[in-house]
């Protein structure tokens, strides 16, 4: 079912737009300097379409609000537990407002964000999480429709107040309820879906799990927005999102194909390293190409000769490569700069 759209700031969701990347700054936030501004923006460059942060307390809404005028990246509010948040993030240029109704408290309380967000036309997501469900829904054996089921409660709500502006999420920690909940959801509503698996761990297993879990839904055209949750810098959620919608061919701008090889024994080019200070850079660059990383000679430039670029080592001398063929020979305090010049200047 094709979903309907919603505005998050410049950001659409739903409706067949491209699938948005969200992720949610890892600490909490004081005061705004030019180093959290550099690092928002960071983000944004290697893809990030949106990002959230919890408001914990009332007193830090200004912060959160200043933040939301000095990006151009859509700013969420996370709120819990005091509907008071949820109002005052309102007076603030903040694109979208994320509630788990269960914990709001009474109904007059969401009714009062309800209707501030229809004033401001402010979308709302009613971000249900197996963790935190209503009392009366933990006893179910059937996590996934208990997940639903919360949904509905909320969406109900939602109805008899004439409110729609709003997306779902959905979220387990592991990969079958999630897939469950939001198959199921998706073939009764029309409501955008954020999708996500919550708790995720770290790097590997949150990889893998999201991997198998979003391969399932979007490969069915089911989620609109993503966001992949790592115990683990904000920056790797954004490339891993990047690499899932590259592989299922959903990414929405042109993107670096990064193929490098793990090194071994022959090694004389240390790729462990020279991806990891690549990487953030090849996460900018809006193009369609491939570029290798390769450990050693004796198979680097063959192996990577279907490589737009690739960049090996020879003793002491970094080769920069096209296509297999050798272009430049450079020392290795030089390999970086002249490796991503080659990449900017590169034309197919
Ligand atoms: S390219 Fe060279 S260093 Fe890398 S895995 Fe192959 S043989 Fe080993």
């Amino acid at each position: 079912m094709r979903t309907k759209v919603i505005n998050v700031g410049n950001i659409q969701i739903g409706g067949g737009n491209p699938i948005s990347i969200q992720t949610m700054w890892d600490e909490p936030v004081k005061t705004v300097d030019k180093d959290l501004i550099n690092r928002l923006n960071d983000i944004q460059s290697v893809g990030c379409d949106i990002i959230r942060f919890a408001v914990p307390t009332i007193n830090d809404v200004p912060v959160i609000g200043e933040i939301a005028k000095k990006i151009t990246m859509p700013v969420v509010a996370d709120i819990h537990f005091d509907y008071k948040i949820a109002l005052e993030c309102m007076n603030y240029p903040i694109a979208k407002i994320r509630i788990n109704p269960g914990n709001i408290g009474a109904r007059w309380k969401v009714e009062e964000v309800l209707k501030k967000a229809t004033d401001k036309n402010i979308p709302i997501r009613v971000g249900i999480n197996g963790g935190s469900l209503p009392s009366d829904l933990r006893s179910y054996s059937n996590l996934s429709q208990a997940l639903v089921t919360a949904a509905e409660r909320e969406m109900e709500f939602f109805d008899s107040v004439n409110f729609n502006n709003f997306l779902v999420s959905l979220k387990a920690s592991n990969i079958e309820d999630g897939y469950l909940a939001n198959k199921v959801f998706s073939q009764k509503y029309n409501t955008p879906l954020h999708l996500g698996i919550t708790e995720a761990g770290s790097l590997i297993p949150s990889v893998v799990k999201s991997s198998l879990f979003l391969y399932r839904l979007l490969s069915e055209g089911i989620g609109d927005t993503i966001r992949i949750s790592i115990s683990d810098n904000p920056l790797k959620e954004i490339y891993a999102a990047n690499e899932i919608l590259s592989a299922l061919k959903l990414n929405k701008r042109e993107r670096v194909n990064l193929i490098s090889c793990p090194k071994c024994g022959r090694s004389t080019f240390d790729t462990h390293e020279f991806t990891t200070l690549v990487q953030k850079k090849l996460a900018t660059v809006n193009k369609n190409i491939s570029v290798a990383v390769m450990g050693c000679t004796v198979n680097g430039p063959q192996e990577a000769k279907h490589a737009d670029l690739g960049i090996t080592g020879s003793g002491n001398t970094i080769l920069i490569f096209k296509s297999g063929e050798i272009i430049k020979r450079v020392t290795k305090e030089e390999a970086l700069d002249v490796f991503i010049q080659e990449i900017d200047n590169f034309e197919k």
